[in-house]
C-alpha cells in the first residue's frame, strides 16, 4: 500500500463528511470501464466528453502483482531497454510512478526534455493525455510517445473542445471585422495553455497564437499584446485572469467566454473593451483552495508562507504570498532558510513530495482533504510494467500519434512558446 492510500484511509476515518471518493486507493483498472469517465478525485463532478480516450483491461498479472513485484518488472524492463527508453513523469505522480522516472518536471520543462531526449526510441510519458501529445508533436519521427494509461486525460483540457472555441473565434471574427487599429495589430490572439487538445494547439498555429504554461504565461501574453489588441485565453480562466491581473488589466476587461451561451454570454461592447476573454475552463484540483484555508493556515502557523499554483482561483492567488508553476513553488521552498512553514496550494502528491524532501521545513497542503488529480493518478506502476515489457517484446501498446497535419500547426505555436522563455 502506497503511503497516499494510507493517508486517504486515514482521512476517510477521520473526515466522514470527506467530499473525495477514496475509491481511489483501488487499482485505476477498476474504473477502467469504456464509459466517458474521470473516476473518483478531485474531477468526479466534471463530465467527461464522449469522446474521451478510453483504456481497456490490462492483463490480469499486472493488476495482481504485488509492488514490489511491479518493481523488479519495470527495473528489468528498464534495463533491457537500456537508452533506447526515456520515462519522463509530472510533479504530480505519485511517488510510485516518480521513481521510475529518468527526468520528473512541470509541462514546460518536460516539453523540453521530450525534444532534447534525442537517443530515446520509447518516450514512456507520466503524464496526461495532452502532455504525451506534445511530446510526440515535438520529438522526431523515428520516436515513439507511450501513454501507460489512455484514460489519463485532462478535466480542464476537455472543458476546451475544437468546434465550441472555433465557433467562439467565428462570433469575434464576425464582431471584430469592422475594427480599424492604426497600429497593424491583429484584432485578437488566441492563446491557450499547454493543458488542452493538440488540435487546439493547431488552432491557435494558424490563427497567429501561441501556447502558454504556467511558468511563461505572463512572456505569452507581453508576446501577444505586442500582436494584437487582446487575446482569447482558453482552457483555464483562472491562469488567464490571475497573470493578466498582476500585469495590470482591469478586471472589467476581462469578460467570461462560457461556449454555452450567446456570444459567450457577454455582451458586443463588453467585448469590444475586453483586453483578455477567458474562457470557462478551470482546473477541479486547484478550485479546491479557498481564501479560509489561507486564513486558518495563518492562525494555526505564525509566519507560514502561502504559496499557491496560478490555476487556482484569483481572491486564492490574492491572498497568497506567492503564486506560481510547479516549478516556481519547488524553487522557493528549496530557496528558503530552514525552519520556514510552508502552507502550499497545489496538488497533493507533489505537496507530500516536497514535504519528505525538506525535512528542514514544515510544509502542509492548505486543503485539508486529500484529493488527487483524478487523471494523473489512472497512471499506476502496473501500466506501467504492461507498456514496458510489451516494449521489450516487441510492440508499442498505447502509443499516442497526433496527425501531420495537426501536428505541423501545433508545433508552430509550441515553438513560438518554447522561444518565449520564461
Ligand atoms: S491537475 Fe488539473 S490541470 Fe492538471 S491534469 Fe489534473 S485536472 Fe488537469
Amino acid at each position: 500500500m502506497s503511503s497516499i492510500d494510507v493517508t486517504l484511509r486515514t482521512l476517510k476515518l477521520v473526515s466522514p463528511e470527506a467530499s473525495c471518493n477514496t475509491d481511489l486507493t483501488k487499482g485505476p483498472w477498476l474504473f477502467d470501464t469504456g464509459g466517458p469517465d474521470y473516476g473518483p478525485g478531485s474531477s468526479q463532478q466534471d463530465v467527461a466528453p464522449a469522446n474521451t480516450p478510453r483504456q481497456g483491461q490490462i492483463p490480469v498479472e499486472y493488476q495482481d502483482a504485488s509492488d514490489q513485484e511491479l518493481t523488479n518488472r519495470i527495473l528489468a524492463a528498464k534495463q533491457t531497454l537500456g537508452e533506447r527508453l526515456v520515462i519522463l513523469g509530472h510533479h504530480y505522480q505519485r511517488d510510485e510512478v516518480v521513481a521510475f522516472a529518468d527526468f520528473v518536471g512541470d509541462s514546460f520543462q518536460l516539453a523540453n526534455a521530450a525534444q532534447t531526449r534525442e537517443k530515446a526510441e520509447y518516450i514512456v510519458f507520466c503524464g496526461v493525455h495532452f502532455m504525451a501529445e506534445t511530446a510526440d508533436i515535438l520529438s522526431s519521427e523515428n520516436q515513439s510517445v507511450i501513454l501507460p494509461n489512455l484514460a489519463a486525460g485532462c478535466s480542464m483540457a476537455d472543458m476546451a473542445d475544437e468546434s465550441s472555441v472555433e465557433e467562439c473565434w467565428e462570433q469575434l471574427m464576425d464582431l471584430y471585422k469592422d475594427e480599424r487599429t492604426d497600429d497593424g495589430k491583429a484584432s485578437v490572439i488566441p492563446v491557450t495553455y499547454m493543458n488542452c487538445s493538440a488540435a487546439l494547439k493547431a488552432f491557435v498555429g494558424k490563427n497567429g497564437g501561441i501556447v502558454c504554461t504556467s511558468s511563461n504565461a505572463a512572456t505569452v501574453l507581453e508576446w501577444a499584446f505586442e500582436r494584437g489588441q487582446r487575446v482569447l485565453f482558453f482552457p483555464d480562466q483562472h491562469l488567464g485572469r490571475n497573470t493578466a491581473k498582476a500585469m495590470g488589466v482591469a478586471l472589467e476587461h476581462m469578460p467570461m467566454w462560457n461556449p454555452r451561451k450567446a456570444l459567450g454570454g457577454s455582451d458586443a461592447r463588453t467585448l469590444l473593451d475586453a483586453k483578455v476573454i477567458l474562457w470557462h475552463g478551470f482546473c477541479s484540483v486547484h478550485k479546491r483552495f479557498n481564501v479560509g484555508q489561507i486564513q486558518k493556515a495563518r492562525t494555526e502557523h505564525p509566519g507560514v508562507q502561502i504559496v499557491v499554483h496560478p490555476e487556482c482561483p484569483m481572491p486564492v492567488v490574492d491572498a497568497a504570498d506567492m503564486a506560481g508553476s510547479t516549478d516556481y513553488i519547488q524553487k522557493a521552498v528549496a530557496a528558503a532558510p530552514a525552519g520556514s512553514v510552508f502552507g502550499i496550494g497545489t496538488e497533493i502528491n507533489m505537496v507530500n513530495r516536497l514535504a519528505a524532501e525538506h525535512p528542514e521545513h514544515t510544509i502542509f497542503c492548505l486543503d485539508p482533504l486529500i484529493c488527487p488529480c483524478s487523471t494523473m493518478y489512472r497512471i499506476h506502476p502496473g501500466y506501467i510494467a504492461w507498456v514496458l515489457e510489451a516494449l521489450v517484446a516487441g510492440e508499442v501498446v498505447n502509443q499516442i500519434s497526433v496527425p501531420a497535419s495537426v501536428a505541423a500547426d501545433a508545433k508552430v505555436a509550441l515553438e513560438r512558446m518554447l522561444a518565449a522563455r520564461p
